[in-house]
């Protein structure tokens, strides 16, 4: 994981913001993390539908596309800062 180098946090994305915050434990955080990681091809992969869905039960405004996008490193958190 690159997002503790991210030098400031308003340039992570909502997901990330939440993976760097406090608002969830670290068991949680780590859980996310795990199913971030976990390869498409694994039949117990939860699906971030899933995820997003846990979450905003949760009180969380994070969508399916909002970690689509973190896991495809389309999100802001790997926009580059320097042009
Ligand atoms: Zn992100």
């Amino acid at each position: 994981m690159s997002l503790a180098n991210a030098k400031q946090s308003q340039l992570l994305c909502k997901l990330a913001r939440l993976l760097s915050g406090n608002l969830l434990n670290s068991e949680d955080k780590q859980y996310i993390i795990e199913i971030l990681n976990t390869p498409l091809d694994d039949p117990y992969r939860i699906t971030n539908t899933v995820l997003a869905k846990v979450l905003r039960q949760e009180g969380f405004d994070i969508s399916s596309r909002t970690i689509d996008r973190h896991k495809n490193q389309e999100c802001t958190c790997y926009r580059k800062v320097n042009k």
